[in-house]
């Protein structure tokens, strides 16, 4: 706990394991339980694949990134006994690599500006799975000087790929999601396109994130296409259920943590994962141990299995065990 070097943690980059997993938070702020959740389940299925973890903290939208977050959420998972290998990679610093990908994808004739105002877009666009679908309303129109947003024209197809716990997801870009930005008239690169260059940059094979983001796969799948990229197994987990089952309202899942006090909020995210019954703990070895053996146990049963079969987890205030 006394040494707060935050890069170059573990050293087995050259592992024998082909896997490489991953954990990418945004510095908007402190470390919350939703995040919490995601971290916990990438690490372990991670180590039980004796996998690399890879950190990347996703704050290409750098207007909303919060001064010191990043540190804190550094600090925030050495607290919780997390062991991350190699260098964290930061999006801020990747706008060569985004600039790159976007020519190779203009110059396959897939890209174009759009200057619709926010009210045009209100007004021309359906509600789609995630946000508004686009009508591509500028797909047709003659260039015009910048700034403007650039958008990806979509693959006229489903996009199907199995989940490794949410089973098969089929999207159809074109209807559900619409020609998305990426990159915005400000300049600043999306979050669809900057994760998945990174994602290839970083060698990732297995992503395992919060299932907020399901909706935002079939996108990342169609430029990995696009970019020639391989596409990684994916595992979403399931959204943080209340104990009426009801989806937890943002404000709860943001609710920040006290890594001060890592026992009660690791037992109560492991409890999230609905793996089995968790047991008490007396420090952080113990809850390792007992969260690797709960991950292991999972096992194929976890493949497959859906949020609603886990049951409705109720993230309340775990017992008041001492921190170590
Ligand atoms: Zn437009």
């Amino acid at each position: 706990m006394a040494d707060f070097s935050l890069e170059h943690r573990r050293c087995n980059l050259d592992s024998i394991s082909p896997y490489r997993g991953r954990f990418a938070p945004s510095p908007t702020g402190p470390l919350h339980f939703g995040s919490l959740v995601a971290a916990l389940g990438s690490y372990l299925d991670a180590r039980l694949n004796n996998g690399v973890w890879l950190l990347r903290m996703e704050d290409v939208d750098t207007p909303r990134v919060v001064a010191g977050a990043a540190d804190a959420i550094l600090r925030a998972l050495e607290a919780y006994g997390f062991e991350w290998d190699g260098a964290v990679m930061y999006q801020s610093r990747r706008g060569e690599a985004y600039q790159a990908a976007l020519e190779r994808l203009q110059a396959q004739g897939l890209v174009y500006a759009c200057r619709c105002s926010r009210r045009q877009l209100a007004e021309t666009a359906r509600r789609g799975i995630d946000g508004l679908v686009y009508a591509g309303l500028c797909r047709n129109r003659p260039p015009f000087p910048e700034p403007a947003a650039l958008r990806l024209i979509v693959p006229d197809r489903r996009i199907v790929f199995d989940d490794a716990w949410q089973g098969r997801v089929a999207c159809d870009l074109a209807t559900e999601s619409g020609d998305f930005v990426l990159r915005r008239a400000d300049g600043i690169y999306t979050y669809q396109l900057a994760v998945v260059v990174d994602d290839a940059e970083q060698g990732v094979t297995h992503v395992v994130r919060g299932a907020d983001l399901l909706t935002s796969t079939p996108r990342q799948i169609a430029l990995q296409e696009y970019l020639g990229l391989p596409t990684p197994r994916y595992l979403h987990l399931p959204v943080v259920l209340d104990a009426a089952g009801d989806k937890l309202s943002k404000q709860t899942l943001a609710a920040p943590l006290d890594p001060k006090w890592p026992l009660p909020a690791l037992l109560r995210a492991l409890r999230f994962l609905g793996l089995g019954p968790v047991r008490p703990v007396a420090n952080r070895a113990e809850f390792w141990a007992q969260a690797r053996e709960l991950w292991a146990g999972a096992g194929p049963p976890l493949r497959g299995r859906r949020p609603e079969a886990s049951g409705a987890i109720v993230p309340a205030a775990g017992p008041a065990l001492p921190g170590t």
